[in-house]
C-alpha cells in the first residue's frame, strides 16, 4: 500500500516514511492510495470477533503489508491490554435507538488512548527494526499529552519532552503527566499559553542540530496511523448493532476532524453509515462550514469543552482532498488561501456533496450542562462535557430517530469534575486504578517561554546525550 500527499507534491510513498514524518514535504498530509472496500459477506465475517481480534483483522487494510499481519496482531495486544474493560469499546444503551459507545476505558480515560497506545507501540517497533531512535516534542492543553506520555513511557527508542502551559490545563490532566515516572519522559511546564508551546514545538523540529541526533517529530493528530486505529471501533460498534444488515448514524463531538474522519473512512471502507453527525462547542468553524461552505477561523474562545477549543480543523483537508476528486493542485491552492487570510470557501456543488456525507451542529455551555442532568435524571448515566455535545445533537436532530445512533463517549466524566458537579451537583469520582495519580509525586520543569533556553536545555539533558550516543543513522 502507498501514500501521497493531499498537495499533490508527494506520491508512491511507504508507511514507515507515513509513520514516522510529521507531515509530506509539500506541507500536506499522508491519505492511502487507494482503500479496500469490503463486501458485505466479508462484513459478515467479522461479525462476533471481540475488539482486538477485529482490530488484527482491519488493520492491515489501513496500514498496507508493510508491517507483517502477526506484528499488527502483537502491536494490538499490546496496546488494548492496557484497558480497564474487557470490551474494550463497550456500548451502553441510552433510550429507544440511542447508543453510548464508552471509549474512555484506556490508560488516561480519554478517546486518544486508542490512538496512541496503538502508535506507541508501533512506532518503537519500528525504530527497533531500523535501529532507529527518535526524539519526540509535544504539546498539549491536556488530553494529547497524558495519552502521549502512557503511550511512550519506558520506550528504549524514544526520548520525549512533553509542553504544557503552566496553569492552564485541569489538575487531572497535570497530574496524569507529571506523576508518571518514567527515566526517557520529561515534562516542562512552560510560562506562556498552549500556541506559545506549540510555536517552540515546531520552531525544534526543525532544528539541525537536534536532527543529527536521531529522528526529530511531534506527536499531531495527524498521523495516519491515528486516524487508522480509530477506524477499528466504528466498525465495532456497527458490527454490534446489526450492520451491515441495517444502516447505522454515528456522533462525533469534533475538534481536529480526526475522530469523525476515522468514521468516513469506515465508511469508505464499505461499513453502512448513514449520517456522521459532528457536535461543536461555540468554536463552531466547522459547523459554520457545513452551513455557508466557508471556512474560517476565528480567535479560540474557552468553554466547558476545552478538548474541542480548536479554530483549525487539520484532518479537514483528507476530506478535502477526497471532495475535490483527489486534485491535490485544488487543496493546495484553499490551504495557501487559508494560510494567508485565514479564510477560504469552496463552490456551491462542493458543499453539497459534504453535506452529503456530515451534519453538524454546535451546543452552547449551558446546553451542555443541562444535558448532563437531563440524561443523569432519564438513565443515571453521567456524560463528560464533550459527550453531552453529541447527545445534545441527537436530541435536536429528529431525523435520525429511526436509525440506530451512536454517540462517541470521549471522556470519562471525572475528567471534568466542576462541570460535572455543576450538571448533578455531585462530581465524578475518578476510576480507582488512577488512584496514584491524587496521591503520586508531580515531576515537572518550570521554563520560561524562550525558545533558546528550551534548545539549551534539552542539548544538556542527559537522556539527549545518551541517545546521541547510542546515535545510528538519522532516518
Ligand atoms: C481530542 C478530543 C476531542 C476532539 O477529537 P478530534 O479528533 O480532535 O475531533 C473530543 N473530545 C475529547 C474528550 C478529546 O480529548
Amino acid at each position: 500500500m502507498l501514500f501521497e500527499s493531499t498537495r499533490g507534491g508527494v506520491s508512491d510513498v511507504n508507511f514507515d516514511e507515513v509513520l514516522l514524518s510529521a507531515m509530506a514535504k509539500d506541507g500536506g498530509l499522508y491519505v492511502p492510495q487507494n482503500l479496500p472496500t469490503l463486501s458485505c459477506e466479508e462484513l459478515q465475517a467479522l461479525k462476533g470477533k471481540n475488539y482486538k481480534e477485529l482490530a488484527s483483522e482491519l488493520l492491515p487494510h489501513l496500514l498496507g503489508d508493510h508491517i507483517p499481519k502477526h506484528v499488527i496482531q502483537e502491536i494490538v495486544e499490546n496496546a488494548y491490554g492496557s484497558f480497564h474493560h474487557n470490551a474494550i469499546a463497550p456500548l451502553k444503551q441510552l433510550d429507544n435507538n440511542l447508543w453510548l459507545m464508552e471509549l474512555f476505558h484506556g490508560p488516561t480515560i480519554a478517546f486518544k488512548d486508542f490512538a496512541l497506545q496503538f502508535l506507541g507501540h508501533l512506532l518503537d517497533y519500528t525504530l527497533h527494526r531500523e535501529d532507529k531512535k527518535a526524539i519526540i516534542i509535544g504539546a498539549t492543553s491536556g488530553d494529547t499529552g497524558s495519552a502521549a506520555i502512557e503511550a511512550l513511557k519506558d520506550s528504549e527508542n524514544i526520548r520525549l519532552y512533553m509542553l504544557h502551559p503552566k496553569g492552564r490545563v485541569s489538575d487531572v490532566q497535570r497530574k496524569q503527566m507529571t506523576t508518571v515516572q518514567a527515566d526517557n519522559i520529561t515534562n516542562l511546564a512552560i510560562n506562556g499559553s498552549f500556541d506559545d508551546c506549540q510555536a517552540m514545538v515546531k520552531a525544534l523540529i526543525n532544528d539541525k542540530e537536534l536532527n543529527e541526533s536521531g529522528y526529530v517529530t511531534a506527536v499531531n493528530s495527524i498521523n495516519w496511523a491515528r486516524i487508522a486505529a480509530q477506524v477499528v471501533y466504528y466498525f465495532y460498534a456497527g458490527l454490534n448493532l446489526g450492520t451491515p444488515e441495517t444502516k447505522i448514524n454515528f456522533v462525533v463531538p469534533t475538534g481536529n476532524f480526526g475522530n469523525v474522519y476515522a468514521g468516513h473512512i469506515a465508511r469508505s471502507m464499505g461499513l453502512p453509515i448513514n449520517k456522521l453527525i459532528i457536535g461543536s462547542n461555540r468554536n463552531d468553524i466547522l459547523t459554520r462550514f457545513f452551513e455557508t461552505g466557508k471556512m474560517e477561523a476565528r480567535n479560540v474562545k474557552l468553554s466547558l469543552t476545552p478538548s474541542m477549543d480548536i479554530q483549525i480543523s487539520s484532518n479537514f483537508e483528507r476530506l478535502l482532498f477526497e471532495l475535490f476528486d483527489r486534485d491535490g493542485e485544488q487543496v493546495k491552492r484553499l490551504m495557501n488561501d487559508f494560510k494567508r487570510n485565514g479564510l477560504y470557501e469552496v463552490s456551491e456543488e462542493i458543499l453539497t456533496k459534504a453535506k452529503s456525507l456530515f451534519d453538524a451542529y454546535r451546543v452552547s455551555d449551558e446546553r451542555t450542562v443541562e444535558v448532563i442532568q437531563e440524561i443523569f435524571d432519564q438513565t443515571g448515566e453521567i456524560l463528560d462535557p464533550h459527550t453531552a455535545i453529541g447527545v445534545e445533537a441527537v436530541i435536536t436532530n429528529k431525523k435520525t430517530s429511526s436509525t440506530p445512533t451512536i454517540v462517541l463517549g470521549t471522556a470519562h466524566p471525572s475528567k471534568f469534575p466542576e462541570t460535572v458537579k455543576k450538571a448533578i451537583g455531585c462530581p465524578p469520582v475518578l476510576p480507582i486504578y488512577l488512584d496514584h495519580i491524587v496521591a503520586g509525586e508531580e515531576k515537572a520543569i518550570e521554563m520560561e517561554n524562550d525558545i533558546e533556553i528550551l534548545h539549551k536545555f534539552i542539548t544538556e539533558d542527559q537522556g539527549y546525550r545518551q541517545l546521541r550516543t547510542n546515535k545510528t543513522t538519522p532516518i
